[in-house]
């Protein structure tokens, strides 16, 4: 078992399937990310969709606020002419000059409302064009957000679906491989990766841990390049598990899937 694991050289026999199950820890943990992710991106494509939906309700609003203003309006002026043409036709049954003066006066007044009313109107008219061009810009803007949202949580789906599968595989890949570590070895790697999230195992390399820097003892490095089934060896400072890469341990993904299921 351990030579076929093993291209080459000695170190003790666990420490290539550790490496493998940190390998699919790492792995797990990011693909258990992703998946947490998941709905946090959905609910950010619903607030793009929500934010679409605002501005078509917000230009709507604006609307029938300029049709309703633009029917004040032209009721203003529709008064104010009724006034005027009231006081056109009391000139006629008037006595006296100063009577008949006054009324032409109130009528020239009204008469110049109605035309400030219908101004008023004419600018409204062409505020109420605008508003209407905003109306069909932010439809067309939220039929375009509908369609692109619709895309991407299909493919969100998708993308779950096969992240959910490589999980499974993995995980089933990860129990093969913890089957063939000592259950003590196995309980030590899980409370080290639980201080150390998948980074339970330090390669000694040039005298040092490579995790935290700490030295390495040249005799632990002979015991670390000696194949033995004692106890696995610690980093003094950081406690993780110490192997040495020299020799390089190869494990193929298909060696690794016969082990799985040869176990
Ligand atoms: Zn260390």
């Amino acid at each position: 078992m351990r030579r076929r694991v093993l291209k080459s050289g000695p170190m003790h026999p666990a420490i290539p399937q550790l490496l493998e199950l940190q390998r699919l820890d790492q792995i797990i943990a990011s693909l258990r990310a992703e998946l947490d992710g998941l709905p946090k991106q959905l609910r950010e494509a619903d607030a793009k969709l929500n934010g679409a939906r605002a501005a078509v309700a917000a230009a709507k609003e604006a609307h029938t606020h300029g049709l309703t203003n633009r029917k004040k309006l032209e009721l203003d002026a529709e008064q104010w002419k009724g006034r005027a043409k009231k006081y056109r036709e009391q000139t006629g049954s008037v006595k006296t000059n100063e009577a008949y003066k006054a009324l032409l006066h109130e009528a020239a007044t009204s008469e110049a409302e109605v035309a400030k009313a219908e101004d008023q109107v004419l600018e409204q008219m062409m505020a109420l064009e605008e508003v209407d061009r905003r109306v069909k810009r932010t439809e067309a803007e939220l039929k375009e957000a509908e369609q692109f949202i619709t895309a991407e949580k299909k493919q969100m789906q998708v993308q779950y679906g096969e992240k959910n599968q490589k999980l499974e595989a993995a995980t089933a890949e990860r129990e093969g491989i913890a089957r063939k570590v000592p259950e003590d070895l196995l309980e030590l790697y899980a409370r080290i990766a639980k201080r150390h999230p998948g980074s339970a195992m330090a390669e000694a390399r040039g005298e040092q841990c490579r995790a935290c820097g700490m030295r390495v003892l040249p005799h632990t490095l002979q015991l670390l390049l000696s194949e033995t089934d004692e106890e696995v060896l610690r980093c003094e400072m950081c406690g993780r598990i110490l192997y040495s890469l020299e020799p390089i341990p190869h494990a193929t993904p298909k060696e690794t899937a016969n082990g799985a299921a040869n176990s």
